[in-house]
């Protein structure tokens, strides 16, 4: 298997859970896969395909991204087809004679196309070895994206009792994952979870003032690099992509107000590295498989946290680092409310309306962001730190800066501390830290009133303060267990016996001081670098104007030609000969026969032209 993934994809190493996979698929057994966006979940399919004989059959409800894909497989040396309504009745004629002669290892079908009963006749005479459902979430009316097409497939055990039959998604909630088994019959199979965190995302919140000059602040690092920026309406998305564009950068608005033609020409100028921003509303995403995303800002903070994670889920499928940042203000929820009010339903509104309250807490949380993240998807993060947050980034960097004398630390936080735990105590530790927080600031907000909290003693003590400082020293004080944060998705705040110790006490408390935004941006860019493999930039640039050129000539998206990592490495060793670039990771046999000149040719001369000396590459 390790042979074919080299040979086929130039990869040496499998990603986690891909082999037992694979491993699994030939034997001839079902199964269901559970992966995060990025995580490698074609593979699991199309490595098998190479090694059965036979067709394998692959459901993907995407059309934008069949094309893509097959084109991929298509560079690899696989032969690879597509069948779905993009195509005339002549091209689709030829793909049936192919797959009459057996001269087809993959094919993609849309799942419209496989409703028709004269379809499934036709496959029924082909020698199928292997089906997979991609996006296999799609079929449960209980999931985000259910396409009534998608229910025919239940006649897919039917049809290929025998074979082997993989389900795959990355997003299913228990129910929906129920709902998938029953319907694909795949009751016994084994079911592979891989882990959601995905380590080279480096989330961060910044507060949301003068957020323009920060965007395009931020943007400056991101030149060269694939971004997709988040806004809350159409409406935003196009003074954002304008006023960016007066700033030289190139970015294009993305919506569903557009014309098919318009949305289309944008991605297109996206996917093919003609623009490198697209400002969008959550229209986009779906039917995008880029790789080299870098870059992904929620300019408005998102109204659930499974559309925020689904969002950020979208940059570094390539497994290269990648940033995330959310601007978070508190007015922003008015834009929110104001659609969730006209909600009819009584339940749905409630639901929406607590959905909007977690992604609130998520961004004011004074603990791993990541390991809330998880947690709020049943995962527990092993490790106390993720290193990968801005909250762990500015707590490990204080924790090397204390003692320094020109930085101070700490700050004396025993009255705001003890308000905090009068407050929680007050409310009877009924109430989440949002809510203990609103109530010490003061705010005139329905739910105090509805509670009477507006009449505590504590009400408005806090006035006038800042409530990321006061988010700050709440989570601090969980850290420290004067307080404790109840297990579920509505967390409560309770003191604790050691609160209340203090709280009736005469002792102060210093805490470490919160890192600000800009100390916490150096510190990320700083590990970003610190993970990425070095390399020769220059000749970096110009393999990415040489990947543009060989892309554009065979119509296909530049990452289709060689992702990133396979051109950072080329510009780390700097391969001379066939045989060193073979060992590039994502050189296949076929790349290397297709490409290899042209590459090496350039890179020879850029050694030669520079005076740099070889280096050798390690032998895998
Ligand atoms: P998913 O469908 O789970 O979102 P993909 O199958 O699109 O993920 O894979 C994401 C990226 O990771 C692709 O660019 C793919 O080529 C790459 N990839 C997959 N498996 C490996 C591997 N074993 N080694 C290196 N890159 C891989
Ligand atoms: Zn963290």
């Amino acid at each position: 298997m390790k042979d074919l993934l080299k040979r086929y994809f130039g990869y040496d190493e499998f990603r986690p859970m891909q082999e037992e996979i694979v491993n699994h698929i030939v034997k001839g057994n079902d199964c269901f896969v559970l992966m995060p966006t990025g995580g490698g979940k074609s593979l699991c399919y199309q490595l098998p395909a190479l090694k059965l004989d036979g067709l394998t059959l692959v459901v993907s409800p995407l059309i934008a991204l069949m094309k893509d894909q097959v084109d991929a497989l298509k560079t690899c040396g696989v032969s690879a087809e597509f069948i779905n309504s993009s195509l005339s009745p002549k091209q689709i004629a030829e793909i049936f004679n192919k797959l009459r002669k057996n001269l087809v290892k993959i094919l993609y079908v849309a799942p419209e196309r496989f409703s028709l009963p004269s379809f499934q006749e036709f496959l029924k005479t082909l020698p199928v070895s292997l089906v997979a459902v991609d996006e296999a979430h799609c079929i449960s009316e209980w999931g985000h994206d259910f396409r009534p097409d998608y229910r025919h497939l239940s006649r897919l055990k039917y049809l290929f009792p025998k074979t082997p039959l993989v389900a795959l998604t990355a997003t299913a909630t228990a129910k929906v994952r129920e709902d998938i088994a029953s319907q694909l019959q795949l009751g016994g199979a084994r079911v592979f979870i891989s882990s959601f965190d995905r380590k080279n995302l480096h989330v961060r919140v910044i507060e949301k003032k003068q957020a323009f000059q920060k965007l395009s602040a931020i943007l400056q690092k991101y030149r060269h690099d694939p971004v997709i920026i988040y806004c809350f309406s159409r409406k935003e998305t196009e003074d954002i992509a304008r006023q960016l564009r007066s700033q030289r950068f190139k970015a294009k608005a993305y919506h569903a107000g557009l014309s098919t033609k318009d949305r289309n020409a944008a991605q297109e100028l996206f996917i093919k590295d003609e623009i490198n921003i697209i400002v969008a509303t959550i229209a986009f995403g779906m039917g995008i498989d880029k790789p080299d995303v870098r870059l992904v800002v929620h300019y408005t903070y998102p109204k659930t946290l499974e559309g925020y994670y689904q969002e950020i889920g979208r940059a570094g499928r390539d497994g290269l680092p990648s940033e995330c940042v959310l601007f978070y203000t508190y007015a922003d929820t008015r834009k929110h409310e104001f659609f969730i009010d006209q909600i009819r339903d009584d339940e749905s509104r409630e639901r929406s309306r607590q959905k909007l309250q977690e992604v609130m807490n998520y961004a004011k949380l004074s603990t791993c962001r990541k390991k809330y993240l998880l947690s709020y998807f049943g995962e527990e993060l092993a490790q106390g730190s993720c290193g990968a947050c801005d909250i762990c980034q500015a707590k490990s960097a204080t924790a090397s800066e204390a003692g320094k004398p020109d930085s101070p630390a700490e700050f004396d936080a025993t009255a705001a501390a003890r308000m905090v735990l009068a407050a929680a105590a007050l409310l009877e530790n009924r109430f989440g830290q949002s809510h203990v927080i609103d109530v010490l600031l003061g705010k005139k907000l329905k739910k105090i009133k509805y509670h009477g909290h507006n009449r505590l003693s504590v009400y408005g003590i806090a006035a006038g303060q800042s409530e990321k400082q006061l988010s700050h020293v709440a989570g601090q004080l969980i850290d420290l267990g004067y307080l404790v944060k109840s297990e579920g998705r509505f967390p409560t705040l309770s003191i604790t016996k050691t609160g209340m110790v203090f709280l009736q006490g005469k002792e102060t408390l210093a805490l470490p001081n919160p890192g600000n935004e800009e100390k916490i941006e150096k510190l990320v860019q700083a590990k970003i670098k610190k993970t990425t493999l070095g390399y020769n930039e220059e000749l970096f640039e110009m393999l990415r104007v040489l990947r543009k050129e060989l892309a554009d000539k065979a119509q296909v998206p530049p990452f289709v030609i060689f992702n990133n990592v396979s051109l950072q490495e080329m510009a780390r060793y700097f391969p001379r000969t066939n045989e060193e670039f073979a060992r590039i990771n994502g050189v296949g046999a076929m790349k290397l026969k297709q490409f290899g000149k042209t590459f090496l040719k350039a890179i020879n001369n850029f050694l030669k032209e520079n005076n740099i000396e070889r280096v050798n590459i390690p032998k895998n």
